[in-house]
C-alpha cells in the first residue's frame, strides 16, 4: 500500500514545536504566505520539501534560533537577514527605535549614530522612518558588518535624501573620525555578565558570544560608551543605551556622574525599565 503523501496541516498537527515555530518553518520551506497554510493546507507536499521541514524541525527542537533557522527576523516591521554572526533582533529593542525617532522630532536631517549595529536593525529602521537622516552604524566584527551591509541595501530607499548608511568596522567609537558630531547615538551593546546563566539558555546558546556579554559585569560597554559620548554630540544631543532589566538605576547613575542631564529610563511593553539615556546640555563638559 502507497503511504499517505504528507500534507502541512498533517506535518502541523504531528509536530512537537510550539504551533507558531512550526508555521514559521513550513511556510519558509515552501515559499508560501501564512494565509496559504490555511487554503492549501491540504495539499500533498513534495517528498524533498518534507524531509527540508523535518530537518529544521529537528535542529529547532535541539535548540537552534528560529530565526537562524530561516535566515529572518521581522524587526519594526522591516524583515531582517539574520545569521549566527549576529545578535536576533528582539522586539524589546523597538523602543530604543522609537525613543530615538522622537528624539529626532522636529530636527533636520539630523545625524545618528548606532554603536554594535548587529543586524544593522537599529540604524536601519531608524533610516527607513526618518529619510533625511544622515546614518552611521559600526561594529567590531566584520562578519556583522557584511550582514548589516545587506540589510541595508536591501530595505533602504537607495535614492533616499540622507544617503547610504555608513558602516564602518569599529571597537565603539575608536575608528569614528574625530570630527564628526551626532545629534543621537544609540547603543544596545552586549549588557550580560559574563558568569549570568542566560547565556547557556535558549537562543542565547548560538548567538555570537561578543554581541550578548562584555565578559566582565555587564556594565563595562556600556561604561565605554557614556564616556565617549559627550566628545560626539552636539550641545543638546542626546544618549540612549538599551540594558538589561536590573540595570537601570546603575546606567542613569553612570549617565548623570558624566554630566548628562535629564537623565531617565522607558519601560518596555513587558514594563521593565529598558533604556537609559540623557541630554547632553552646552556648556557642561
Ligand atoms: N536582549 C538580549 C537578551 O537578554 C541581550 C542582548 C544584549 O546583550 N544586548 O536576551
Amino acid at each position: 500500500m502507497l503511504a499517505t503523501p504528507s500534507t502541512p496541516v498533517a506535518l502541523l498537527r504531528a509536530s512537537p514545536l510550539p504551533s507558531l515555530e512550526a508555521r514559521i518553518l513550513l511556510t519558509h520551506v515552501l515559499g508560501w504566505r501564512p494565509t496559504q497554510l490555511i487554503t492549501r493546507g491540504d495539499e500533498p507536499m513534495d517528498e524533498a520539501d518534507v524531509e527540508r521541514f523535518r530537518t529544521l524541525e529537528a535542529r529547532r527542537v535541539a535548540g537552534e534560533p528560529v530565526a537562524q533557522l530561516v535566515g529572518a527576523r521581522e524587526f519594526f516591521g522591516l524583515d531582517f537577514d539574520v545569521t549566527p554572526d549576529v545578535l536576533i533582533p528582539r522586539p524589546e529593542t523597538e523602543l530604543l527605535v522609537e525613543t530615538a525617532l522622537s528624539a529626532m522630532d522636529g530636527l533636520s536631517r539630523p545625524r545618528l549614530l548606532d554603536l554594535g549595529t548587529g543586524t544593522g536593525a537599529i540604524a536601519v529602521a531608524i533610516a527607513s522612518m526618518r529619510p533625511d537622516a544622515r546614518v552611521w552604524a559600526l561594529d567590531r566584527s566584520t562578519q556583522a558588518l557584511a550582514v548589516a551591509t545587506r540589510n541595508a541595501a536591501r530595505l533602504l530607499d537607495a535614492k533616499r535624501p540622507g544617503g547610504a548608511v555608513t558602516l564602518m568596522q569599529s571597537d565603539w567609537y575608536a575608528s569614528l573620525d574625530a570630527t564628526l558630531r551626532f545629534e543621537v547615538i544609540v547603543s544596545n551593546p552586549p549588557y550580560i555578565a559574563s558568569g549570568d546563566p542566560h547565556l547557556a539558555e535558549g537562543d542565547l546558546r548560538f548567538e555570537p558570544r561578543g554581541a550578548l556579554t562584555d565578559e566582565a559585569d555587564g556594565l563595562s560597554a556600556i561604561r565605554e560608551i557614556v564616556a565617549g559620548a559627550p566628545t560626539r554630540l552636539v550641545p543638546k544631543g542626546v544618549l540612549w543605551i538599551e540594558h538589561g532589566y536590573d540595570q537601570s538605576a546603575a546606567v542613569r547613575e553612570l549617565l548623570v556622574a558624566q554630566g548628562f542631564t535629564q537623565v531617565r529610563s522607558e519601560r518596555d511593553l513587558a514594563g521593565i525599565e529598558r533604556i537609559s539615556g540623557g541630554v547632553w546640555a552646552a556648556g557642561n563638559s
